[in-house]
């Protein structure tokens, strides 16, 4: 739990304030319609204190900061408050795609906050379309939506019966394919404004098939704790986005890591020894100004609002400046490890494996939709276990999967693994051999209810790349539908230089 304060509302304001020239500097006429962007808010919860607790963005949203939002009097966003602010996730999301249909024609960007927000919705979509459409058809707001401010709201902007509108949406969702349905429900758009870095870059492809090729922005770089930089050139590709830091957000400090990730000193034995983590700090840290350009860093933060020197636990790399202000890659978050013996396998070098293994697929027309891990020591060795979720493109069905293509996608992320899981395997034999599980259509959808229903909110849901709970490994093996095994141990040379 991060403390908050009203104060800090008034830096984010002026922070989301800035990003509204940085997009006008670079998108033409975004004046001229509305933005579709799907936002939610989660119930609070009291504290032992009184004092009420709820994720960031609930809080914002609810906050008169984002209500009285100068742009909103304008009425530049299809989605009400009322209905933002509707604790109903279904009700709210339903309601908020009924009147971003309805207002198709002035639409001109949609988005949520991370692409896996997004992507739910247009998952969303394609279950609710047909009664989306009998709504507009009829000017009726389905009776399932019960929540009152949500429901008027809704009905507002539903107007009269709109037959023509009912049908032309149909005829689209109605289509062989769904690939370029963003455009093709709301034609008008220029981007789609979903986070799209770090762990959620496994989401492009997925994005790319449905978006009809607008550009994917990543705005901004931000945290419960703090937020943190913009991306001052939104058009760029996702692989180059890079956030420059805003000195007045927090007091940033960096912690030097070397390239393979690994901390500088002697890090790894003491990781646990948290003076000695603080001391580290003390010594090391190395302020804004003095960052360098190449290096990779984990962000410090010291908090208006009350953290002092706190690791966010992201590591960093510096691309450039602007003027004098370092901007700065996002490479992964510190820590999410599968690890079995000595190995340690971060959230980058899963994706990395994964991305590698995925291309024997492709070409078949399978889109991996999703995926997580989990290390898997009941056996004697232990092995990585990946969850997938595939699909064909333009489909949900679930593909026919060929066993020895599937063995082969287990080998290629075990060769595409650091040199250290290898040895463990080759050598060591101290692990056994990787198993991918295919999982049916919608497994991921109901982990992410899961960590819902444990109290994560939908906003800043990311999709663990490594599950840990039980109950959630449930979840996911009671939907396998296909297990594989890597048949071949991984290449491994003995005599190179070890970085872990
Ligand atoms: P939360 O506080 O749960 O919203 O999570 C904040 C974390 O999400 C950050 O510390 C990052 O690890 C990740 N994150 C937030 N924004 C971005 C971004 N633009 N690119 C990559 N990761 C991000």
């Amino acid at each position: 739990m991060m403390p908050s304060t009203a104060e800090d509302l008034d830096r984010k304001t002026f922070f989301y304030d800035l990003l509204v020239p940085v997009m006008n500097k670079y998108v033409d006429g975004l004046d001229q319609g509305k933005g579709m962007y799907l936002l939610f808010v989660k119930p609070e919860v009291s504290t032992p204190s009184g004092l009420m607790a709820r994720p960031v963005l609930t809080s914002y949203y609810k906050s008169s900061n984002f209500r009285n939002r100068p742009f909103n009097r304008f009425n530049v966003y299809t989605s009400p408050n009322e209905i933002i602010l509707c604790w109903d996730s279904k009700q709210s999301m339903y309601c908020q795609l009924l009147c971003g249909l309805v207002q198709r024609d002035e639409v001109l960007r949609v988005g949520a906050v991370f692409a896996s927000a997004f992507l739910r919705a247009i998952k969303f979509l394609e279950d609710h379309w047909t009664e989306l459409c009998s709504n507009i058809r009829t000017g009726y707001v389905s009776d399932w939506i019960t929540d009152p401010s949500c429901r008027n709201a809704t009905s507002l902007i539903l107007g009269k019966p709109n037959p023509e509108l009912a049908d032309l949406i149909e005829l689209e969702c109605d289509g062989e394919s769904w690939e370029g349905i963003i455009k093709k429900l709301w034609p008008r758009t220029k981007y789609i404004e979903v986070i799209v870095t770090g762990s959620m870059a496994q989401y492009i492809p997925t994005l790319e098939f449905y978006s009809g090729g607008l550009p994917l922005i990543s705005t901004m770089y931000a945290s419960s704790e703090c937020y943190f930089g913009i991306n001052l050139k939104p058009l760029s590709k996702p692989c180059d986005v890079c956030y420059t830091l805003l000195p007045n957000m927090a007091y940033f400090e960096f912690l030097p890591v070397e390239k393979n990730h690994e901390e500088v000193s002697n890090g790894a034995s003491d990781l646990h020894c948290i003076e000695k983590e603080d001391e580290r700090v003390k010594m090391e840290a190395v302020n804004l100004v003095d960052v360098k350009l190449g290096h990779y860093y984990e962000l410090v933060v010291t908090t208006f609002t009350g953290l002092y020197r706190y690791r966010v636990g992201d590591i960093l790399m510096v691309t450039g400046f602007h003027n004098n202000a370092p901007q700065f890659r996002f490479i992964h978050r510190r820590n999410v490890v599968l690890s079995i013996d000595t190995d340690k396998t971060n959230e980058d070098d899963l994706l990395k494996a994964v991305t590698q293994a995925k291309l024997l697929l492709e070409p078949l027309g399978f889109l991996l939709t999703e995926y997580t891990s989990y290390a898997d020591t009941s056996s004697i060795p232990g092995h990585y276990v990946l969850f997938w979720e595939l699909k064909m493109r333009g489909n949900s069905d679930l593909p026919e999967l060929d066993p020895s293509k599937m063995e082969q996608c287990c080998s290629t992320v075990e060769e595409s693994l650091d040199s250290v899981y290898r040895r463990c395997r080759k050598k060591d034999k101290s692990i056994g051999p990787l198993e991918i599980r295919v999982v049916k259509h919608g497994t991921f959808d109901s982990l992410m209810d899961f960590c819902v229903s444990q109290g994560s909110s939908v906003n800043q849901y990311k999709t663990p790349r490594c599950i840990k709970s039980e109950e959630a490994i449930r979840i996911l093996d009671s939907r396998v539908v296909g297990r594989f095994f890597s048949k071949k141990t991984p290449f491994w040379e003995p005599f190179r230089m070890e970085t872990k």
